[in-house]
């Protein structure tokens, strides 16, 4: 997704010319769904999570919260939580994965039951260091936002919306300024 800054031509007022270019920052891509609200309170909820991923999970969650995005990740002992958290030892390959359910009909543009789920693996990450789950969390969290993957190198411009382990050494800390422009368009 590309931003356009417009620039009026002093020269070309009465022409009202706008130029647009690119805005080489904004690399970040949009999934199918969000949470609803312009600003939502996201409810999130640990369903037998060892304490390595429930540490991540809330290192990762201040991080989307102390940046100036909208939304607010708040625990629930609800039932019903907007994010189901779970670990475990799952077969596939996966570090994490967060599933949802797009929306059907043209004019939605929620999560079907404004919720997202997600699962970490214990058995694919037990090298992974608290500070790299950290990271995978907030990559996670950024699925459940609403955020697609994409592609990046640090010297770019580094996105935790990356899929590998590149992120891991970039300057800075996440979530980026790429993944803050992704959520600040997608509310
Ligand atoms: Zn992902």
């Amino acid at each position: 997704m590309r931003k356009l800054v417009g620039t009026l031509s002093a020269a070309m007022m009465a022409a009202a010319a706008v130029v647009c270019v690119p805005w080489p920052a904004s690399a970040y891509n949009l999934n199918c769904g969000k949470f609803d609200g312009p600003n939502p309170t996201i409810t999130y909820r640990f369903f037998d999570v060892g304490p390595g991923w429930e540490n991540a999970f809330n290192q990762a969650q201040y991080r989307w919260d102390v940046v100036h995005v909208p939304g607010r990740f708040v625990p629930t002992s609800s039932s019903d939580p907007m994010i189901e958290v779970r670990d475990g030892s799952y077969a596939d390959d996966f570090w994490a994965r967060t599933s949802w359910t797009c929306p059907i009909l043209p004019w939605q543009t929620n999560w079907i039951g404004n919720e997202v789920k997600q699962k970490y693996n214990t058995r694919t990450t037990g090298s992974l260091s608290a500070e790299n789950k950290k990271y995978v969390a907030i990559h996670e969290l950024g699925h459940a936002y609403g955020l697609a993957h994409e592609s990046m190198t640090c010297s770019s411009g580094p996105a935790v919306m990356e899929q590998g382990s590149e992120k891991f050494h970039c300057a800075g800390l996440p979530p980026w300024q790429d993944d803050q422009n992704g959520v600040i368009d997608k509310y």
